[in-house]
């Protein structure tokens, strides 16, 4: 038992952050009531039934004080017992006060006390109280007998043994298995502790200006310094403060304030409220008590506060000198960042939930539903929002996704093609929605609860949380204010691993740029053939059958991939370009219905009925396991003799007007060392061409992609041929877990849920399985190959958890999509600090 003074001392992980605040507080001199705290070990042994010396306990306070006893937890997130007010009021100390503050008020006291004794303490049915008249003159002789009738005993009347009650059941309810499990929940260890504050109090009623309130300076949703909080006379605790009667502090045109009501109070609150602010080192939210126009401080806590106002709180409190930069950076949770990139549902706002699913690309947005890219289009022309719903998505969607504002399918995981479109976007997406019927003939969505949805109503998707919901609740739009770009420049100071973004499109790259990744370390050229009149050609190329015809649709591709180069090397000039040779799944290039197959044949000018066979034979059981990345590269070589063509031309254009390039060329799925001996004989072929053709010189970086479980074992074999290697985690993942990545969302939850998997592996890393992979492939590469660069390129690579692995194991960068880059960032410099 510890009595609150400025010299003993008091710790958060013993007798709880509220008690260790307010002996902070106290050392300021700030006036706070009488305070004894006892530790977590005192509270644990009351629970066992060992009772403290209660005369001791309560020996620093007056004998006719009226005290409360408040929750300390190491972390007031964890929950516990309320807060029990009060103790100390029996029938004399009523009748005193009666006469004192009036009988109203003293009625208001007895009462509160009695029924809240009853309830947590006597464990009396709240019920009884029901149908109480609390107004009565003699609602507390009522109440005294409800209590002896029901509790076969007279109301206590020693304060001792009021307080005695009063911890005993505190203790015994933080002990009780179901709060246990409830702050495991919210993740506290097993065996957390509770400490108690004995405090006395400070009535709030009586003559004079008396009640209640809080404080604090700064705004919770927006950050920016603000005097908020709420103040109501003649009360006792927050509860109150959630009446309409309650005033605003300071002067306001939607009501009287205190600082009307009682200035010097007002002035002294903000005072306290800024010494708290630079000596605790934190915005805080005081809870204050005045009497007879006297200010008390019963409490401070951090105040709540949105991802934004997180930002600009760390940034303001480094830049006033109060915290060092570091710890700024360490106070800010990287994924929060993702809610200042992108618009969010107000947290605020009303929820009408219809369904969740999984949440592949953060923010929300709010349209109309369409069923078809084509709508999406005609929705976006007509300049209408539209969430454009898909069993699932493949190219041929792609600019219908662009129009659309959100993205929603029934099918596929995180690493989904409308998962993976939806972030390189920045497009709002949730995937895997199966609970939600997705009738899409009869263009409607029914919900679990039978509620439909039809083509043209109004949904909003949250990527964030994985919802859909009806309307359009309220939205905070996005913020890259200049505290953002503070904690980012900050953030660059302090990592030690390079964060790349997987950039296809100039617009990417220009977003990569804006968020200074350091290069793009993955390009997956095929997604650079999703526009229609492009997939024309590139599906012209796959359905060649005589090498005349391919030939005729590679030329076709070589002036736009070189043009496509051109472009990102310039965006990114200065920066390394990591360039992925073709890896197209080749589902994801057939057209899948009888329209696409018409299109296709006209454009072919072939016989609807050869395309379609043609098709058929090109169709693959497990296309994610088929003809793709180099397999196809040495299938039909051509197709990357063209893309290195491509590669090297654009290089040199790019070095005309600007430092020189050196790119990075990087071959998909390999398996076998002789496959990269393969393509590495003719890319090198193609640059002594480019180079005697164009008489100019230019060096570039060859390397893998380890995304194959044989490429890591077998990494030493393969690294002598190669600059660096990029593990595929996707693709890994998949193949370690023999989990297909598009299938795997319908029962990933499932698997979760039931404790299988501790989480989605394609979300978070499988340290133990995949992660074993790569440690391996690192080591064993780098024993063949001592400089062989080291990178993460697949959804892993944003995702904290991950990087913490990447950076143990000796990794040099890891690439996510432009969005988490500021994510990535973040995390990486609390990982180095
Ligand atoms: C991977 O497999 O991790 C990867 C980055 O490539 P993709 O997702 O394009 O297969
Ligand atoms: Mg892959």
């Amino acid at each position: 038992m510890t009595f609150i003074t400025a010299t003993a001392p008091v710790a958060t992980n013993s007798h709880g952050g509220r008690a260790k605040c307010l002996q902070r507080l106290v050392r300021l001199e700030l006036p706070v009531p009488k305070t004894v705290a006892l530790s977590f070990a005192e509270v644990h042994r009351i629970a066992g039934g060992e009772m403290p010396d209660m005369d001791a306990l309560l020996a620093p306070f007056e004998s006719d004080a009226i005290v409360c006893v408040r929750p300390s937890s190491e972390d007031p997130d964890w929950g516990g017992p309320g807060a029990i007010l009060n103790i100390g009021m029996n029938d004399a100390r009523h009748a005193s006060l009666s006469d004192q503050i009036g009988a109203r008020a003293a009625n208001g006291l007895y009462a509160r006390f009695i029924q809240s004794y009853s309830v947590n303490v006597a464990r009396l049915d709240p019920d009884t109280f029901d149908d109480m008249d609390y107004q009565a003159a003699d609602i507390c002789r009522q109440l005294l007998d409800a209590y002896e009738d029901e509790a076969e005993e007279p109301f206590p009347q020693s304060r001792a043994d009021q307080l005695a009650g009063v911890l005993r059941s505190m203790a015994r309810a933080w002990e009780g298995t179901s709060a246990r499990l409830l702050r495991q929940a919210k993740g506290a260890p097993a065996d957390a502790g509770l400490g108690l504050v004995v405090q006395e109090m400070v009535l709030g009623l009586g003559h004079g200006e008396c009640g209640s309130g809080v404080l604090q300076l700064v705004n919770s949703t927006t950050g920016l310094p603000q005097i908020t909080g709420r103040y109501l006379s003649q009360s006792q605790g927050r509860e109150a403060l959630e009446t309409g009667a309650a005033l605003f502090l300071e002067r306001d045109s939607r009501g009287p304030s205190l600082q009307e009501t009682v200035p010097e109070a007002f002035e002294e609150l903000k005072a306290h409220a800024a010494l708290m602010r630079i000596r605790l080192r934190a915005e805080m939210q005081i809870e204050f008590t005045i009497e007879s126009g006297n200010v008390h401080i019963l409490d401070g806590v951090r105040v709540q506060r949105s991802s934004r106002a997180a930002v600009r709180i760390a940034v303001r409190l480094a830049k006033d000198g109060i915290i060092p930069k570091q710890e700024a950076l360490i106070r800010v949770e990287p994924r929060a960042l993702s809610e200042l990139l992108h618009r969010q549902v107000d947290p605020e706002a009303q929820r009408d939930v219809i369904a969740t699913g999984i949440a592949a690309s953060p923010g929300a947005a709010t349209g109309k539903i369409v069923f078809s890219a084509a709508e999406a289009q005609a929705s976006a022309a007509r300049g209408e929002a539209c969430v454009l719903v898909r069993r699932e998505t493949n190219p041929e969607d792609i600019r219908g996704m662009h129009d659309a504002s959100a993205l929603l399918t029934e099918r596929g995981g995180i690493t989904s093609h409308a998962a993976v479109i939806g972030r390189g976007l920045g497009v709002p997406c949730v995937v895997g929605a199966s609970s939600l019927r997705f009738q899409l003939r009869k263009r409607a969505l029914i919900a679990p609860d039978g509620r439909v949805f039809r083509e043209g109503e109004t949904i909003t998707i949250d990527g964030t949380e994985g919802q859909i919901l009806a309307g359009e609740p309220a939205m905070l739009e996005a913020t890259l204010d200049d505290s953002f770009q503070t904690l980012m420049a900050w953030a660059d100071e302090e990592r030690d691993i390079d964060v790349r973004a997987n950039a296809d499109t100039p617009a990417d790259a220009q977003t990569a740029r804006n968020f200074n990744a350091n290069g793009i370390g993955l390009c997956r050229t095929e997604h650079m053939f999703f526009e229609a009149d492009r997939l024309t050609v590139m599906r012209e190329m796959i359905f060649a059958d005589a090498s005349d015809d391919r030939r005729s649709a590679i030329e076709q591709l070589l002036p736009m991939q070189r043009d496509d180069f051109t472009k990102l090397f310039r965006i990114m000039q200065g920066q390394p370009v990591c360039i992925r040779l073709f890896d197209p799944p080749l589902h994801e290039f057939l057209p899948t219905d009888r329209a696409g197959l018409r299109d296709l044949a006209e454009a072919l000018n072939l016989p609807l009925s050869v395309v379609t066979r043609r098709a058929d034979a090109l169709g693959e059981y497990n296309p994610m396991l088929g003809m793709r990345g180099v397999r196809l590269g040495i299938t039909v070589p051509e197709i990357y003799d063209m893309q290195a063509r491509a590669i090297f031309e654009a290089t040199i254009a790019a070095s005309r007007d600007g430092d020189p390039i050196v790119p990075e060329i990087m071959i998909p799925l390999v398996s076998a060392k002789r496959e990269v001996e393969l393509v590495k004989t003719r890319i090198d072929a193609v640059a002594a061409a480019v180079r005697t053709e164009q008489g100019t010189d230019f060096d570039y970086r060859l390397g893998v992609m380890v995304e194959t479980p044989r490429a890591a074992l077998r990494a030493e074999d393969i690294a002598p041929h190669c600059h660096f290697f990029s593990f595929g985690t996707n693709d890994l993942t998949q193949m370690t877990y023999g989990l297909s990545r598009d299938d795997a969302g319908r029962f990933m939850s499932t698997y979760v849920r039931q404790g299988v998997f501790p989480e989605d592996p394609f979300h978070t890393l499988d340290a133990d399985g995949v992660g074993e992979l790569l440690k391996l492939g690192a080591q064993r590469g780098r024993a063949a190959q001592p400089d062989l660069t080291l990178s993460v390129c697949g959804e892993h690579g944003g995702s904290p958890e991950s990087i913490a692995f990447c950076r143990k194991i000796g990794i040099d960068y890891v690439s996510c999509s432009p969005f988490r880059v500021p994510v990535a960032r973040l995390a990486a410099a609390q990982l180095a600090i």
